[in-house]
């Protein structure tokens, strides 16, 4: 018998059919006698309408209180699922984060979770009960108050209390059928990965891919959480439950590094179109000019990405080449212009049409001449790089937005990740 925790995403729910057919997906496991808590986001669509409606009321809304409003999406599929569940003959209960209690940070609207108590799910399991969790949400336990967890969060959730009940796998059911070696939209030969290691995805998940919320990736690499991605399209009776020790390879398997035989020196290529340069020319070459641009920037809550300087041919000044999400360029730009006196005098350019490319795979700690064949593919087709960062397993370049689709496609390739 194992313990199952089963997250299903917004467009898995997005109506009472879809529900029902979730709901077929938790039959399977619970007929097979396996213990379940399900993580439920909220239908597709309803938390853009609850954030809209919380800017509409005021743009400088209190955040505790848009974490009141936007945790309702939840709140609503949890109920029904439990509703749904019980009219097929199961045991089940809805639960919200407050009343497990799952607690969290008090930065709200995007809070961390700090603590889940597994036990009083594990009783309610234990009975033969299956446990429906808002996903998204917990509780802040100082003052109480509803706390949201950002954009994408019940993937956290769900690993979050995979951790907590010990489970033996974390089921995230989604609308694709596992992680791609890049995205099949741009893509067409782009491949399932059966296996791929926490490094990677978190790399993926970081650069761009939507699959899974970079925090639920961290937590499961921390706690060595076996994290699946499957489609809850398939039908519900076309897989197998759950077996504990002999998971079946469906769908991609988020794993150790070690288990994974046949590792591809490359195994994805990820994209990312948020963000923006921001060029700052002339600036002095002297210690103390890159703590005092990036400084205020830190102090602002930006996050900067990639940073290059030049050197000062005149051994005065020199160029300072960074990136930002696209959506922070304007406060970014606001932020440098109010720290111009500290900074000293410069001019400053900037674009939000660029695109970051950026190349996967644990295999490059064994393996050099990864970044020489990156740079060689994007020069034969005449992309120019903006600029470069690194780690020990990825490349990432700065191109112009317009090459973004032939970059990936091109890396595709040249790495042989297409397609038979
Ligand atoms: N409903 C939330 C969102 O759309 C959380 C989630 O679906 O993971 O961001
Ligand atoms: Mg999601």
């Amino acid at each position: 018998m194992a313990v199952v925790v089963m997250k299903f995403g917004g467009t898995s729910v997005a109506d009472v059919e879809r529900i029902r057919n979730v709901a077929r997906h938790v039959k399977r496991e619970v007929d097979a006698g396996n213990k379940v808590a399900v993580v439920v986001s909220a239908m597709s669509g309803t938390t853009n309408q609850l954030v809209a409606w919380v800017r509409d009321a005021n743009p400088l809304y209190d955040a505790r209180e848009y974490d009141a409003v936007v945790a309702s999406g939840e709140q609503i599929t949890a109920g029904l699922l439990a509703i749904v569940l019980q009219k097929m003959g199961l045991k089940a209960r809805s639960w919200q984060g407050w009343q497990i209690p799952i607690e969290t940070s008090d930065a709200h609207g995007s809070a961390r979770i700090t603590k889940v108590d597994g036990e009083a799910i594990r009783r309610h399991l234990d009975a033969g009960e299956v446990a429906v969790i808002t996903g998204f949400q917990g509780i802040e336990p100082k003052a109480q108050r509803l706390a949201t967890l950002g954009r994408g969060g019940s993937d956290t959730s769900a690993v979050a209390v995979a951790v907590a009940l010990r489970a033996d796998v974390c089921d995230i059911y989604t609308d694709v059928d596992g992680v791609y070696t890049t995205d099949p939209r741009i893509v067409p030969k782009a491949q399932r990965l059966p296996k791929i290691s926490y490094e990677e995805m978190l790399e993926m998940a970081s650069l761009g891919s939507k699959v899974l919320q970079t925090r639920s990736v961290e937590l499961a690499m921390l706690y060595r959480v076996r994290v699946r991605v499957l489609s809850s399209f398939v039908p519900p009776e076309k897989m197998s439950p759950v077996v504990v020790d002999r998971l079946e390879n469906i769908g991609t398997i988020v794993t150790d590094e070690d288990e994974i035989v046949e590792q591809q020196v490359v195994s994805g290529i990820a994209y990312a179109k948020d963000e923006a340069k921001i060029t700052i020319l002339k600036v002095a070459d002297k210690p103390g000019v890159a703590a005092r641009i990036f400084g205020p920037l830190a102090d602002a809550n930006i996050n900067v990405d990639m940073i290059v300087q030049n050197v000062a041919p005149d051994g005065k000044s020199t160029d300072m080449t960074f990136t930002v999400q696209a959506t922070e360029l304007p406060r970014a730009l606001e932020v440098l212009k109010a720290a111009e006196k500290d900074i000293g005098l410069f001019d400053v350019q900037s674009s939000a049409d660029v695109a970051k490319i950026s190349v996967i795979g644990v295999g490059m700690r064994s393996h050099a001449g990864v970044a020489a064949q990156m740079f060689k593919a994007l020069a034969d087709k005449g992309i120019n790089i903006l600029a470069i960062s690194t780690s020990e397993i990825k490349i990432s370049v700065l191109i112009d937005a317009a090459y973004a689709e032939l970059a990936v496609r091109t890396l595709h390739s040249i790495y042989g990740l297409d397609a038979a």
